[in-house]
């Protein structure tokens, strides 16, 4: 991809995304930093080209494999509640999908661990980091309901994909006073959940919103 594309052709992108991020505000995402960056990152690149033209409307796009980059308002929403307590260091991202979550995220934490299970996804995220020359990116190709022991824990853990029940795995790998984002639930309707980490032992969940993700499938992808 050039210059221009990145771009976004001359200057249409960058005022578009002004207004992507005015309609945020008055959906009520207040995190300073997180408007900033959502208005800095030019999301076409994460679309395949005949959808492109549609990048700046709040709205979930396919991204081939049967699977979706998340709309714009519920990845501003996830990251701000994420970092809600401040700055994080560690975040590990179930899903990496297009890699526009990932991509927002690396641009407000130390290192973001991505995993995904359809390697093709992978591979096309794996490009545009390297084109946005984003380096603090860590990718893993498998099972994310797993989460990634070895890199494990984490300050907070983001999930783009719905599981019917938190996966302990995920519990497990979350420091104490860490925060997991995770939509739950099947095709009758998600909820966004928040799980604080209070101890060793004792989790926290307060339900946030109606949210509709794809489901959490298990196995992987090449
Ligand atoms: N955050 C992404 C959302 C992509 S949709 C974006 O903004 O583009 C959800 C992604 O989760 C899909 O790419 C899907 O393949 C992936 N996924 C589903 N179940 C998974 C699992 N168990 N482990 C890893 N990735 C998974």
């Amino acid at each position: 991809m050039n210059k221009l594309q990145l771009q976004g052709i001359g200057m249409t992108s960058q005022r578009t995304r002004g207004r992507l991020v005015e309609r945020l505000k008055e959906q009520g995402i207040s995190d300073q930093q997180v408007l900033d960056v959502m208005g800095g990152t030019p999301r076409h690149i994460f679309i395949d080209e005949a959808l492109s033209h549609r990048a700046y409307e709040d709205t979930a796009l396919p991204i081939g494999f049967n699977q979706t980059i998340s709309q714009p308002y519920i990845v501003a929403r996830m990251t701000e509640v994420l970092l809600s307590e401040g700055p994080l260091k560690r975040v590990l991202e179930v899903g990496t999908g297009s890699g526009y979550q990932t991509t927002i995220l690396a641009q407000l934490v130390d290192q973001v661990y991505s995993v995904e299970r359809i390697k093709p996804l992978q591979d096309k995220a794996r490009q545009r980091f390297s084109l946005l020359k984003l380096r603090n990116i860590m990718l893993k190709h498998s099972d994310g309901g797993m989460g990634w022991p070895e890199r494990g824990s984490f300050d907070g853990i983001i999930v783009t994909a719905a599981p019917e029940e938190v996966p302990e795995e995920l519990l497990q790998q979350l420091v104490v006073g860490g925060h997991l984002v995770i939509p739950v639930g099947g095709s009758r309707g998600q909820m966004l959940r928040l799980v604080t980490r209070k101890s060793e032992t004792e989790f926290k969940t307060e339900v946030l919103e109606g949210v509709k993700f794809v489901p959490l499938l298990s196995g992987t992808v090449r």
